[in-house]
């Protein structure tokens, strides 16, 4: 997609999900800066409603939008952070919470 076609998908899915107050910076990196099967990542400031997502070019139009989607869900559970952050159990909370992002993805995209 090119940046305007990504702008255009990020602002429908954040309309969708709520997310309509944030900004976003994105990065068009290579595959290899991205090594998870999301094919991006995202960097939050919650305070400033302000996110970086990192986005794998030369993926498919399909790969991509569903990598923002995914991105655009790790932004809505993240306040759940709040109650484990400094805690033994934040590990056990990234496996999980990225099990429940990638399970939102496919019902809401795939
Ligand atoms: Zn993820």
């Amino acid at each position: 997609m090119t940046e305007v076609e990504i702008r255009e998908q990020l602002k429908h899915w954040c309309d969708n999900l709520g997310l309509d107050n944030w900004s976003f910076k994105i990065e068009l990196v290579h595959a290899d800066d991205v090594e998870n099967d999301a094919f991006s990542e995202i960097y939050i400031n919650v305070e400033k409603c302000e996110a970086t997502v990192y986005l794998a070019r030369h993926r498919s139009n399909k790969q991509q939008v569903s990598s923002i989607v995914h991105e655009l869900v790790h932004i809505v559970l993240h306040p759940m952070w709040l109650l484990v952050k400094s805690t033994d159990i934040a590990d056990r909370f990234a496996r999980a919470e990225e099990k429940a992002v990638k399970q939102l993805t496919n019902a809401l995209y795939n």
